[in-house]
Order: structure tokens, then C-alpha cells, then sequence
């Protein structure tokens, strides 16, 4: 299998903004992922995950270590970048409230990715190219001039995901994607999300604080605990035997009936 996503020995460090403090929000992460493959990525609030996916989806750059989409450097966001429409790794952010212009109706939301990467469609093609991606997270056409606030929460976290493939990535980074929605609605999304991973040829990083979230998705997982990745490997091996206490503890909080399944 040939690997999608390469990290390879990334870390950072921020200082706190009274600058007496520095916090090594990541050290040393390395790890690839295979392509059409789903990641895990594990561990409590202020492990570094978001750091991390931050950094592989190129809207920060490491202090060391690279990011390797396909076999090449994945790019940090720049003007050119976008020019060059490069951006193969595209961010799904927890709230999906915060993540849209309340402003703007959410067509635009959507149109104004695609004119960035399909710039040669005319208007009209414009016009079906938002109502395809509209449909295929399940929001109907005659619901595209509404603004964010008039929808659920399920909902715009479908429209943050079609803003997300309108830029053709062959990488989803999915940061806490559910985290912030009803427990009812968590299956509906998840289950789009994999509906959508097989229809675009996705590889997917599915980051969670909680590790019964991720459990029904990877096929491979990684724990973080204070900026290092404390295990990784398939579900079922560090399921079965876990290697690091942290894993550990983390397992036994999850309910005895759901770790056997
Ligand atoms: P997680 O997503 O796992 O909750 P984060 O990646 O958000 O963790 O944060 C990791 C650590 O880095 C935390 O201690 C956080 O406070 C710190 N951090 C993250 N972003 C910044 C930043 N821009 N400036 C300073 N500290 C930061
Ligand atoms: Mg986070």
C-alpha cells in the first residue's frame, strides 16, 4: 500500500504570551498513514493534537521535522499555494458554528472555495458544481441561501464538510469533528463522513479526545499524551494488548462491553 501522509520527527514549541513560560506542544511525531486508510489520533485536552493537525494541513509550519503528502513536501499556505491549488489536506474543525461566516449565506461559503479551485467553470457550472456538494452531505439546493445560524448543528458541520471537498483534497484531517454535536446526531455524521471517504477516495485523520469516538472508525490508532505519541498501531493490537499505562488507563475508562467489540 502506498503511504498518503508521511510526519516525519515534528515538533513545536510556543511561548506563552507573557513570554515566561515555553510549552513543547509537540516533540518528535513521527507517523505515516497509509492511503484510503483511517487514523486515529488520540489523547486528552492539551496533548497537542490540534498542533499537529494545524501543522499537517500546512496553516502552521513545524520549527522541525516535515510533512509529506504522496512522496512531497506538503506545502504551508500560501498566496501561491492557493494560486497553485495545492491544498490536499483540508481541516474539519470541531465547531462548525465558529468555522462559517454568520454573514455570508452558505452558498457563498461554498462558491468562494470553488472559484479558488476550479477557477475555469463558468457561473452556471459554478452554481451545480455548490449544489452537488450541498447534496452529497444531504442540504438541499433550496436551503443554500440560508446563513449558518438558521441550521442545526448536524447540519453545519455538513456544510463545513462539502466546503472541505470543494477543494478536491485527497486528505481529511477531522479535528474533534463530533465532539461538539448532540449525541444523536454523532452516528448521522460519521456515518456521511465514511459514506463520502469511499465516494472521494479519502484518507482520513479522525482526532478525538475520546477514544470510544474513534473506536467505530480506525483502522489504526495513535495515543498522544504531552506532545509525544506514547502507541500506535492497528485498532485491534492496541486494543487487545496495549503497551503504554496512559493507553492503558485510557481503556479502561471506555465502558467493558464497547473495548470487545
Ligand atoms: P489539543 O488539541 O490536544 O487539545 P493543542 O494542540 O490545542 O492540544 O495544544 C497543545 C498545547 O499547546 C497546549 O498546552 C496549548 O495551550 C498550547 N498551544 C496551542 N496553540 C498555541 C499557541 N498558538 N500559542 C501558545 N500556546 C499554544
Ligand atoms: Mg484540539
Amino acid at each position: 500500500m502506498a503511504l498518503k501522509l508521511e510526519v516525519t520527527n515534528v515538533s513545536k514549541r510556543y511561548v506563552s504570551k507573557s513570554k515566561d513560560r515555553t510549552i513543547q506542544a509537540l516533540s518528535d511525531i513521527t507517523f505515516a498513514v497509509e492511503e484510503g486508510k483511517i487514523l486515529g489520533i488520540v489523547g486528552e485536552s492539551g496533548c497537542g493534537k490540534s498542533t499537529l493537525s494545524r501543522i499537517i494541513a500546512g496553516l502552521e509550519s513545524p520549527d522541525t521535522g516535515t510533512v509529506q503528502v504522496t512522496g512531497k513536501p506538503h506545502p504551508v499556505i500560501s498566496k501561491y499555494v492557493l494560486k497553485n491549488r495545492q491544498r490536499t489536506v483540508q481541516l474539519v474543525f470541531q465547531d462548525p458554528y465558529s468555522s462559517l461566516n454568520p454573514r455570508q449565506p452558505i452558498y457563498k461559503a461554498i462558491d468562494e472555495v470553488v472559484a479558488i479551485y476550479q477557477p475555469a467553470l463558468t457561473g452556471s457550472e459554478r452554481d451545480e458544481r455548490v449544489s452537488d456538494l450541498l447534496g452529497r452531505v444531504g442540504i438541499s439546493r433550496d436551503m443554500s441561501n440560508r446563513y449558518a445560524h438558521q441550521f442545526s448543528g448536524g447540519q453545519r458541520q455538513r456544510i463545513c464538510i462539502a466546503r472541505s471537498l470543494a477543494a478536491n483534497p485527497e486528505i481529511l484531517l477531522l479535528d474533534e469533528p463530533v465532539s461538539a454535536l448532540d449525541v444523536s446526531v454523532r452516528a448521522d455524521i460519521i456515518n456521511l463522513l465514511l459514506e463520502l471517504k469511499s465516494q472521494f477516495n479519502l484518507t482520513y485523520i479522525f482526532v478525538s479526545h475520546d477514544l470510544e469516538i474513534v473506536k467505530h472508525v480506525s483502522d489504526d490508532i495513535m495515543v498522544m499524551n504531552a506532545g509525544k505519541i506514547v502507541e500506535k498501531g492497528s485498532w485491534n493490537e492496541v486494543m487487545e494488548n496495549p503497551q503504554d499505562q496512559y493507553t492503558k488507563t485510557l481503556i479502561e475508562a471506555m465502558p467493558k462491553l464497547s473495548r470487545r467489540e
